[in-house]
Protein backbone atom coordinates (compact mmCIF):
# COMPACT_ATOMS: atom_id res chain seq x y z
CA UNK A 1 0.00 0.00 0.00
CA UNK A 2 1.15 3.41 -0.91
CA UNK A 3 2.15 5.67 1.77
CA UNK A 4 -0.86 7.80 2.89
CA UNK A 5 -0.39 11.64 4.07
CA UNK A 6 -1.82 12.62 7.41
CA UNK A 7 -3.37 15.78 7.58
CA UNK A 8 -5.10 15.49 10.73
CA UNK A 9 -5.62 12.30 13.26
CA UNK A 10 -8.69 13.94 15.02
CA UNK A 11 -11.88 12.60 13.56
CA UNK A 12 -14.72 15.05 14.31
CA UNK A 13 -18.28 13.48 14.57
CA UNK A 14 -20.85 13.30 11.69
CA UNK A 15 -23.30 16.15 12.48
CA UNK A 16 -27.07 15.24 13.58
CA UNK A 17 -29.53 15.63 11.30
CA UNK A 18 -31.23 17.87 12.76
CA UNK A 19 -28.52 20.49 12.70
CA UNK A 20 -28.57 20.20 9.18
CA UNK A 21 -30.77 22.39 6.72
CA UNK A 22 -34.48 20.59 5.96
CA UNK A 23 -34.51 18.42 3.06
CA UNK A 24 -38.49 18.46 2.78
CA UNK A 25 -38.23 22.20 2.78
CA UNK A 26 -35.72 22.56 0.27
CA UNK A 27 -37.05 20.04 -1.88
CA UNK A 28 -40.54 21.94 -2.16
CA UNK A 29 -38.80 25.02 -3.54
CA UNK A 30 -36.98 23.78 -5.90
CA UNK A 31 -40.13 21.47 -7.10
CA UNK A 32 -42.30 25.03 -7.20
CA UNK A 33 -40.21 26.68 -8.86
CA UNK A 34 -39.88 23.88 -11.68
CA UNK A 35 -43.63 23.58 -11.99
CA UNK A 36 -43.73 27.31 -12.31
CA UNK A 37 -41.13 27.16 -15.00
CA UNK A 38 -43.02 24.76 -16.75
CA UNK A 39 -46.16 26.42 -16.38
CA UNK A 40 -48.06 24.02 -13.92
CA UNK A 41 -50.54 25.93 -11.81
CA UNK A 42 -50.24 26.06 -8.14
CA UNK A 43 -53.06 23.52 -7.39
CA UNK A 44 -50.43 21.30 -9.02
CA UNK A 45 -47.72 21.82 -6.55
CA UNK A 46 -49.88 21.37 -3.71
CA UNK A 47 -50.72 17.76 -4.84
CA UNK A 48 -46.90 16.95 -5.68
CA UNK A 49 -45.17 19.05 -2.85
CA UNK A 50 -46.14 15.72 -0.43
CA UNK A 51 -46.30 12.42 -1.16
CA UNK A 52 -49.42 10.56 -1.40
CA UNK A 53 -49.30 8.43 1.37
CA UNK A 54 -46.88 7.79 4.40
CA UNK A 55 -47.01 5.30 6.65
CA UNK A 56 -45.59 4.52 10.15
CA UNK A 57 -45.33 1.62 11.86
CA UNK A 58 -43.78 -0.23 15.11
CA UNK A 59 -42.07 -3.64 14.71
CA UNK A 60 -41.20 -5.34 17.56
CA UNK A 61 -38.16 -7.77 16.76
CA UNK A 62 -37.01 -10.39 19.63
CA UNK A 63 -33.24 -9.64 20.41
CA UNK A 64 -30.75 -12.15 20.93
CA UNK A 65 -30.92 -11.94 24.57
CA UNK A 66 -34.34 -12.52 24.75
CA UNK A 67 -35.82 -8.87 25.13
CA UNK A 68 -37.95 -7.31 22.86
CA UNK A 69 -37.17 -4.18 21.20
CA UNK A 70 -40.13 -2.12 19.75
CA UNK A 71 -38.92 -0.04 15.96
CA UNK A 72 -40.01 2.65 13.67
CA UNK A 73 -40.34 2.08 10.64
CA UNK A 74 -41.77 4.41 7.54
CA UNK A 75 -43.11 3.58 4.02
CA UNK A 76 -43.90 6.96 1.99
CA UNK A 77 -45.32 6.89 -1.67
CA UNK A 78 -45.10 10.12 -3.39
CA UNK A 79 -47.28 9.48 -6.25
CA UNK A 80 -48.97 7.03 -7.87
CA UNK A 81 -50.06 8.53 -11.28
CA UNK A 82 -47.15 7.67 -13.91
CA UNK A 83 -47.32 3.97 -12.12
CA UNK A 84 -46.72 1.92 -9.01
CA UNK A 85 -44.27 3.58 -6.89
CA UNK A 86 -40.58 2.28 -6.39
CA UNK A 87 -37.53 3.13 -3.99
CA UNK A 88 -35.23 1.66 -1.87
CA UNK A 89 -35.37 0.96 2.34
CA UNK A 90 -32.62 2.75 4.65
CA UNK A 91 -31.61 0.91 7.68
CA UNK A 92 -30.39 4.65 9.78
CA UNK A 93 -30.36 5.81 13.41
CA UNK A 94 -30.81 8.89 11.78
CA UNK A 95 -34.38 8.15 9.44
CA UNK A 96 -36.89 10.61 9.85
CA UNK A 97 -40.35 10.37 8.69
CA UNK A 98 -39.51 14.06 6.30
CA UNK A 99 -36.17 12.28 5.38
CA UNK A 100 -38.49 9.70 3.57
CA UNK A 101 -40.92 11.95 2.23
CA UNK A 102 -38.09 13.97 0.52
CA UNK A 103 -36.43 10.61 -0.33
CA UNK A 104 -39.77 9.79 -1.82
CA UNK A 105 -40.19 12.80 -3.95
CA UNK A 106 -36.68 12.52 -5.47
CA UNK A 107 -37.49 9.00 -6.83
CA UNK A 108 -40.65 10.30 -8.45
CA UNK A 109 -37.59 12.73 -10.15
CA UNK A 110 -35.02 9.80 -10.87
CA UNK A 111 -38.28 7.88 -12.56
CA UNK A 112 -39.42 10.91 -14.77
CA UNK A 113 -35.57 11.96 -15.55
CA UNK A 114 -34.82 7.93 -16.44
CA UNK A 115 -38.68 7.56 -17.89
CA UNK A 116 -39.32 4.77 -16.36
CA UNK A 117 -43.15 4.07 -15.60
CA UNK A 118 -43.16 4.60 -11.83
CA UNK A 119 -43.93 7.38 -9.26
CA UNK A 120 -41.48 7.65 -6.31
CA UNK A 121 -41.61 5.78 -3.35
CA UNK A 122 -39.09 5.34 0.01
CA UNK A 123 -38.73 3.66 3.04
CA UNK A 124 -36.42 3.20 6.26
CA UNK A 125 -36.70 2.24 10.02
CA UNK A 126 -34.68 3.58 12.62
CA UNK A 127 -32.42 1.06 13.64
CA UNK A 128 -28.17 0.77 13.96
CA UNK A 129 -27.65 -1.71 12.01
CA UNK A 130 -24.01 -2.22 12.54
CA UNK A 131 -24.63 -3.10 16.26
CA UNK A 132 -27.56 -5.91 15.46
CA UNK A 133 -26.90 -9.46 14.65
CA UNK A 134 -27.65 -11.22 11.41
CA UNK A 135 -30.57 -13.33 13.09
CA UNK A 136 -32.24 -9.73 14.57
CA UNK A 137 -31.37 -7.98 10.83
CA UNK A 138 -33.47 -10.62 9.74
CA UNK A 139 -36.31 -10.26 12.00
CA UNK A 140 -36.64 -6.89 12.06
CA UNK A 141 -36.89 -7.25 7.69
CA UNK A 142 -39.66 -9.54 8.20
CA UNK A 143 -41.80 -7.64 10.49
CA UNK A 144 -41.10 -4.55 8.42
CA UNK A 145 -42.38 -6.24 5.56
CA UNK A 146 -45.90 -7.84 7.93
CA UNK A 147 -46.05 -4.31 8.82
CA UNK A 148 -46.71 -2.41 5.32
CA UNK A 149 -47.86 -5.27 3.51
CA UNK A 150 -51.11 -3.77 3.09
CA UNK A 151 -49.59 -0.76 0.56
CA UNK A 152 -46.57 -2.43 -1.22
CA UNK A 153 -46.32 -5.32 -3.50
CA UNK A 154 -45.34 -5.59 -7.80
CA UNK A 155 -48.01 -3.19 -8.91
CA UNK A 156 -48.37 -1.09 -6.11
CA UNK A 157 -45.07 -0.14 -4.58
CA UNK A 158 -41.27 -2.16 -5.14
CA UNK A 159 -39.05 -1.34 -2.40
CA UNK A 160 -35.44 -2.26 -2.65
CA UNK A 161 -31.80 -1.37 -1.12
CA UNK A 162 -30.40 1.67 -0.30
CA UNK A 163 -28.09 2.78 2.46
CA UNK A 164 -27.12 -0.15 5.21
CA UNK A 165 -29.41 -2.63 3.20
CA UNK A 166 -28.21 -4.93 0.99
CA UNK A 167 -29.37 -8.68 -1.61
CA UNK A 168 -29.46 -10.63 1.32
CA UNK A 169 -32.07 -8.40 3.45
CA UNK A 170 -33.78 -7.89 -0.30
CA UNK A 171 -34.26 -11.77 0.01
CA UNK A 172 -35.45 -12.04 3.24
CA UNK A 173 -38.05 -9.11 2.31
CA UNK A 174 -39.18 -10.89 -0.64
CA UNK A 175 -39.55 -14.48 1.03
CA UNK A 176 -41.81 -12.67 3.59
CA UNK A 177 -43.75 -10.97 1.65
CA UNK A 178 -44.17 -14.56 -0.99
CA UNK A 179 -45.17 -16.62 2.18
CA UNK A 180 -47.89 -13.72 3.20
CA UNK A 181 -49.86 -13.71 -0.60
CA UNK A 182 -48.70 -17.51 -0.81
CA UNK A 183 -47.31 -17.19 -4.48
CA UNK A 184 -43.80 -16.68 -5.16
CA UNK A 185 -43.31 -12.79 -5.87
CA UNK A 186 -39.84 -12.11 -7.17
CA UNK A 187 -41.58 -7.92 -8.59
CA UNK A 188 -42.06 -7.58 -5.21
CA UNK A 189 -39.08 -5.88 -4.31
CA UNK A 190 -35.58 -5.38 -6.51
CA UNK A 191 -32.18 -5.55 -5.36
CA UNK A 192 -32.39 -9.38 -5.52
CA UNK A 193 -29.35 -12.03 -5.38
CA UNK A 194 -29.49 -13.23 -8.92
CA UNK A 195 -30.53 -16.86 -7.98
CA UNK A 196 -33.81 -15.33 -6.76
CA UNK A 197 -34.68 -13.52 -9.65
CA UNK A 198 -32.09 -10.38 -9.53
CA UNK A 199 -30.51 -8.71 -12.43
CA UNK A 200 -27.15 -9.02 -13.90
CA UNK A 201 -25.57 -5.17 -13.28
CA UNK A 202 -27.93 -4.22 -10.47
CA UNK A 203 -25.20 -4.16 -7.89
CA UNK A 204 -22.72 -1.89 -9.63
CA UNK A 205 -26.02 0.14 -11.21
CA UNK A 206 -25.43 3.23 -9.38
CA UNK A 207 -22.07 3.15 -9.61
CA UNK A 208 -22.55 2.78 -13.48
CA UNK A 209 -24.74 5.25 -13.65
CA UNK A 210 -22.94 7.91 -12.05
CA UNK A 211 -19.43 7.10 -14.03
CA UNK A 212 -21.69 7.24 -16.92
CA UNK A 213 -22.62 10.86 -15.87
CA UNK A 214 -18.93 11.48 -15.03
CA UNK A 215 -17.59 10.57 -17.99
CA UNK A 216 -20.01 12.93 -19.98
CA UNK A 217 -19.81 16.11 -17.48
CA UNK A 218 -15.93 15.70 -18.37
CA UNK A 219 -16.22 16.22 -22.16
CA UNK A 220 -18.43 19.08 -21.72
CA UNK A 221 -15.72 20.80 -19.19
CA UNK A 222 -12.91 19.32 -21.77
CA UNK A 223 -11.30 17.02 -18.62
CA UNK A 224 -9.18 13.89 -19.91
CA UNK A 225 -10.72 11.07 -17.39
CA UNK A 226 -7.18 9.38 -17.69
CA UNK A 227 -4.82 10.79 -14.66
CA UNK A 228 -7.96 12.85 -13.74
CA UNK A 229 -8.01 13.38 -10.04
CA UNK A 230 -10.81 12.41 -7.58
CA UNK A 231 -12.19 12.39 -4.56
CA UNK A 232 -14.76 10.11 -3.20
CA UNK A 233 -16.83 10.23 0.02
CA UNK A 234 -18.08 7.00 0.97
CA UNK A 235 -16.91 3.40 0.19
CA UNK A 236 -20.75 1.54 0.40
CA UNK A 237 -22.12 0.45 -2.38
CA UNK A 238 -22.39 3.40 -5.05
CA UNK A 239 -18.84 4.74 -3.68
CA UNK A 240 -16.45 1.07 -3.60
CA UNK A 241 -17.62 -0.02 -7.37
CA UNK A 242 -17.93 3.36 -8.39
CA UNK A 243 -13.40 4.06 -7.45
CA UNK A 244 -13.15 0.48 -8.78
CA UNK A 245 -14.80 1.94 -12.29
CA UNK A 246 -13.09 5.33 -12.42
CA UNK A 247 -9.78 3.07 -10.97
CA UNK A 248 -10.01 0.67 -14.04
CA UNK A 249 -10.45 3.83 -16.74
CA UNK A 250 -7.06 5.16 -15.72
CA UNK A 251 -8.48 7.74 -13.51
CA UNK A 252 -6.44 8.76 -9.79
CA UNK A 253 -8.61 7.90 -6.80
CA UNK A 254 -6.82 10.27 -4.56
CA UNK A 255 -9.30 10.52 -1.70
CA UNK A 256 -11.74 8.29 -0.43
CA UNK A 257 -13.62 8.29 3.31
CA UNK A 258 -15.98 6.55 5.56
CA UNK A 259 -18.54 7.20 8.12
CA UNK A 260 -15.14 8.09 10.74
CA UNK A 261 -12.81 9.80 8.31
CA UNK A 262 -10.70 9.38 5.29
CA UNK A 263 -7.76 8.43 3.62
CA UNK A 264 -5.51 10.59 0.95
CA UNK A 265 -2.91 10.21 -1.62
CA UNK A 266 -2.10 12.88 -4.11
CA UNK A 267 -0.29 10.05 -6.00
CA UNK A 268 -3.48 7.70 -6.27
CA UNK A 269 -4.99 5.41 -3.31
CA UNK A 270 -4.82 1.71 -3.96
CA UNK A 271 -7.76 0.86 -4.94
CA UNK A 272 -7.97 -2.63 -4.92
CA UNK A 273 -6.41 -2.95 -1.87
CA UNK A 274 -8.71 -0.94 -0.40
CA UNK A 275 -11.77 -3.37 -1.84
CA UNK A 276 -9.96 -6.15 -0.41
CA UNK A 277 -10.39 -5.01 2.82
CA UNK A 278 -13.01 -2.76 3.33
CA UNK A 279 -15.72 -4.44 5.33
CA UNK A 280 -19.55 -5.11 4.61
CA UNK A 281 -20.64 -1.47 5.86
CA UNK A 282 -17.95 0.42 3.60
CA UNK A 283 -15.25 0.90 6.74
CA UNK A 284 -12.20 1.44 5.06
CA UNK A 285 -10.48 4.00 7.53
CA UNK A 286 -10.28 2.46 10.62
CA UNK A 287 -7.14 0.01 8.95
CA UNK A 288 -5.34 3.35 9.12
CA UNK A 289 -3.64 5.07 11.63
CA UNK A 290 -3.46 8.75 9.90
CA UNK A 291 -6.93 9.85 8.45
CA UNK A 292 -8.41 13.36 7.46
CA UNK A 293 -11.89 14.10 8.78
CA UNK A 294 -14.87 14.16 5.94
CA UNK A 295 -14.77 18.04 6.18
CA UNK A 296 -11.22 17.68 5.18
CA UNK A 297 -11.89 15.37 2.79
CA UNK A 298 -14.50 17.18 0.78
CA UNK A 299 -11.82 20.52 0.24
CA UNK A 300 -9.09 18.41 -1.23
CA UNK A 301 -7.14 19.67 -4.35
CA UNK A 302 -8.98 17.22 -7.13
CA UNK A 303 -10.81 17.78 -10.38
CA UNK A 304 -13.49 15.76 -9.43
CA UNK A 305 -15.54 15.33 -6.41
CA UNK A 306 -18.10 12.49 -5.75
CA UNK A 307 -20.52 12.39 -2.67
CA UNK A 308 -21.60 9.06 -2.17
CA UNK A 309 -22.39 8.92 1.51
CA UNK A 310 -25.16 10.66 3.12
CA UNK A 311 -27.03 14.35 2.74
CA UNK A 312 -26.25 17.98 3.47
CA UNK A 313 -22.22 17.88 2.82
CA UNK A 314 -21.65 20.40 1.20
CA UNK A 315 -22.96 23.64 2.30
CA UNK A 316 -22.71 27.88 2.21
CA UNK A 317 -20.18 26.67 5.04
CA UNK A 318 -18.06 24.97 2.39
CA UNK A 319 -18.65 25.54 -1.09
CA UNK A 320 -16.18 28.01 -1.60
CA UNK A 321 -13.65 25.77 -0.61
CA UNK A 322 -14.21 23.01 -3.37
CA UNK A 323 -11.47 22.93 -5.80
CA UNK A 324 -12.97 20.27 -7.78
CA UNK A 325 -14.14 21.43 -11.40
CA UNK A 326 -16.85 18.96 -11.64
CA UNK A 327 -18.91 17.66 -8.85
CA UNK A 328 -21.35 14.20 -9.74
CA UNK A 329 -23.78 13.73 -6.69
CA UNK A 330 -23.82 9.57 -5.99
CA UNK A 331 -25.38 10.61 -3.15
CA UNK A 332 -29.11 12.05 -2.23
CA UNK A 333 -29.15 15.03 -0.95
CA UNK A 334 -25.77 15.86 -0.43
CA UNK A 335 -24.81 19.44 -1.56
CA UNK A 336 -27.69 22.29 0.04
CA UNK A 337 -29.48 24.66 -2.58
CA UNK A 338 -27.29 27.57 -1.38
CA UNK A 339 -24.62 25.48 -2.04
CA UNK A 340 -25.77 24.38 -5.31
CA UNK A 341 -26.31 28.43 -6.13
CA UNK A 342 -22.46 28.94 -5.18
CA UNK A 343 -21.05 25.85 -6.99
CA UNK A 344 -22.73 27.22 -10.36
CA UNK A 345 -21.68 31.15 -9.53
CA UNK A 346 -18.26 29.72 -9.61
CA UNK A 347 -18.87 27.68 -12.60
CA UNK A 348 -18.41 23.70 -11.24
CA UNK A 349 -20.10 21.78 -13.24
CA UNK A 350 -22.60 19.91 -10.34
CA UNK A 351 -24.39 16.95 -11.77
CA UNK A 352 -27.27 16.54 -9.46
CA UNK A 353 -28.33 13.45 -6.98
CA UNK A 354 -31.58 12.96 -9.16
CA UNK A 355 -29.79 12.49 -12.17
CA UNK A 356 -26.12 10.95 -11.07
CA UNK A 357 -27.48 8.33 -9.20
CA UNK A 358 -30.38 7.58 -11.08
CA UNK A 359 -28.83 4.17 -12.32
CA UNK A 360 -29.91 1.76 -9.66
CA UNK A 361 -33.59 3.09 -10.19
CA UNK A 362 -33.28 2.11 -13.66
CA UNK A 363 -31.80 -1.55 -13.47
CA UNK A 364 -34.37 -2.05 -10.69
CA UNK A 365 -36.70 -1.44 -13.25
CA UNK A 366 -34.69 -3.55 -15.58
CA UNK A 367 -35.26 -6.47 -12.98
CA UNK A 368 -38.87 -5.85 -12.84
CA UNK A 369 -39.50 -6.33 -16.30
CA UNK A 370 -37.45 -9.33 -15.86
CA UNK A 371 -39.06 -10.58 -13.00
CA UNK A 372 -42.64 -10.29 -14.72
CA UNK A 373 -41.41 -11.46 -18.09
CA UNK A 374 -39.51 -14.75 -16.40
CA UNK A 375 -36.70 -13.63 -19.01
CA UNK A 376 -33.26 -12.94 -18.35
CA UNK A 377 -31.04 -10.47 -19.89
CA UNK A 378 -27.25 -11.46 -20.29
CA UNK A 379 -25.24 -8.50 -18.14
CA UNK A 380 -24.34 -7.00 -21.62
CA UNK A 381 -27.97 -5.93 -22.28
CA UNK A 382 -28.05 -4.31 -19.01
CA UNK A 383 -25.37 -2.51 -19.52
CA UNK A 384 -26.13 -0.97 -22.98
CA UNK A 385 -29.74 -0.47 -21.99
CA UNK A 386 -29.09 1.48 -18.88
CA UNK A 387 -26.01 3.68 -20.95
CA UNK A 388 -28.38 4.73 -23.51
CA UNK A 389 -30.85 5.67 -21.02
CA UNK A 390 -28.09 7.95 -18.76
CA UNK A 391 -26.42 9.72 -21.74
CA UNK A 392 -29.49 10.96 -23.25
CA UNK A 393 -30.80 11.75 -19.59
CA UNK A 394 -27.91 13.53 -18.96
CA UNK A 395 -28.16 15.03 -22.27
CA UNK A 396 -31.39 16.52 -21.93
CA UNK A 397 -30.91 17.72 -18.51
CA UNK A 398 -28.04 19.51 -20.07
CA UNK A 399 -29.88 21.15 -22.95
CA UNK A 400 -32.55 22.38 -20.57
CA UNK A 401 -30.00 24.36 -18.28
CA UNK A 402 -28.49 25.65 -21.35
CA UNK A 403 -31.40 26.68 -23.33
CA UNK A 404 -33.25 28.06 -19.82
CA UNK A 405 -29.75 29.60 -18.38
CA UNK A 406 -30.65 27.94 -15.22
CA UNK A 407 -28.42 25.51 -12.92
CA UNK A 408 -28.29 21.44 -13.73
CA UNK A 409 -29.96 20.64 -10.64
CA UNK A 410 -33.34 23.07 -11.41
CA UNK A 411 -33.19 21.62 -15.01
CA UNK A 412 -33.56 17.92 -13.45
CA UNK A 413 -36.57 19.01 -11.47
CA UNK A 414 -37.91 20.54 -14.50
CA UNK A 415 -37.28 17.20 -16.46
CA UNK A 416 -37.90 14.84 -13.64
CA UNK A 417 -41.42 16.77 -11.96
CA UNK A 418 -43.27 16.86 -15.53
CA UNK A 419 -44.27 13.23 -15.85
CA UNK A 420 -46.06 13.32 -12.46
CA UNK A 421 -47.86 16.68 -12.66
CA UNK A 422 -48.81 15.75 -16.46
CA UNK A 423 -50.06 11.83 -15.45
CA UNK A 424 -52.03 13.66 -12.72
CA UNK A 425 -53.92 16.18 -14.54
CA UNK A 426 -54.83 13.94 -16.98
CA UNK A 427 -56.45 11.32 -14.47
CA UNK A 428 -57.82 14.28 -13.34
CA UNK A 429 -56.37 14.77 -10.10
CA UNK A 430 -55.82 18.37 -10.23
P1 LIG B 1 -23.82 2.12 1.96
O1 LIG B 1 -24.53 1.95 3.23
O2 LIG B 1 -23.44 0.92 1.18
O3 LIG B 1 -22.48 2.97 2.21
C1 LIG B 1 -22.47 4.21 2.83
C2 LIG B 1 -21.02 4.70 2.94
O4 LIG B 1 -21.05 6.02 3.47
C3 LIG B 1 -20.16 3.87 3.88
O5 LIG B 1 -18.80 3.87 3.43
C4 LIG B 1 -20.27 4.64 5.20
O6 LIG B 1 -19.18 4.41 6.08
C5 LIG B 1 -20.28 6.07 4.68
N1 LIG B 1 -20.92 7.00 5.62
C6 LIG B 1 -22.01 6.79 6.39
N2 LIG B 1 -22.27 7.87 7.15
C7 LIG B 1 -21.33 8.79 6.82
C8 LIG B 1 -21.05 10.11 7.27
N3 LIG B 1 -21.77 10.69 8.23
N4 LIG B 1 -19.99 10.75 6.71
C9 LIG B 1 -19.23 10.16 5.76
N5 LIG B 1 -19.43 8.92 5.32
C10 LIG B 1 -20.48 8.24 5.84
O7 LIG B 1 -24.74 3.11 1.10
P2 LIG B 1 -24.81 3.24 -0.48
O8 LIG B 1 -25.81 2.28 -0.99
O9 LIG B 1 -23.43 3.26 -1.05
O10 LIG B 1 -25.47 4.69 -0.60
C11 LIG B 1 -24.69 5.87 -0.45
C12 LIG B 1 -25.51 7.05 -0.95
O11 LIG B 1 -25.89 6.81 -2.32
C13 LIG B 1 -26.82 7.29 -0.20
O12 LIG B 1 -27.10 8.67 -0.18
C14 LIG B 1 -27.85 6.58 -1.05
O13 LIG B 1 -29.14 7.10 -0.86
C15 LIG B 1 -27.30 6.89 -2.42
N6 LIG B 1 -27.78 5.97 -3.43
C16 LIG B 1 -27.46 4.64 -3.38
C17 LIG B 1 -27.96 3.79 -4.35
C18 LIG B 1 -27.58 2.33 -4.39
O14 LIG B 1 -28.04 1.64 -5.30
N7 LIG B 1 -26.79 1.83 -3.47
C19 LIG B 1 -28.80 4.29 -5.34
C20 LIG B 1 -29.12 5.65 -5.36
C21 LIG B 1 -28.59 6.49 -4.39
Amino acid sequence: MKALHTKNKTQKSPKSQTEKPDLLQSTHAIIREALQKLGYSEQVFELLKEPLRTLTVRIPVKMDDGSVKVFTGFRAQHNDAVGPTKGGVRFHPQVSEDEVKALSIWMSLKCGIANLPYGGGKGGIVCDPQTMSFGELERLSRGYVRAISQIVGPTKDIPAPDVYTNSQIMAWMMDEYSNIREFDSPGFITGKPLVLGGSHGRETATAQGVTICIKEAVKKKGISLKNARIVIQGFGNAGSFLAKMLYDEGAKIVGISDVLGGIYDPGGLDIPFLLDRRDSFGMISNLFEETITNSELLELDCDILVPAAISNQITAENAYQIKAAVVVEAANGPTTLEATKILAGREVLLVPDILASAGGVTVSYFEWVQNNQGYYWTPEEVRDKLEKIMVSSFESIYQVAQTQQVDMRLAAYIVGIQKAAQASQLRGWV
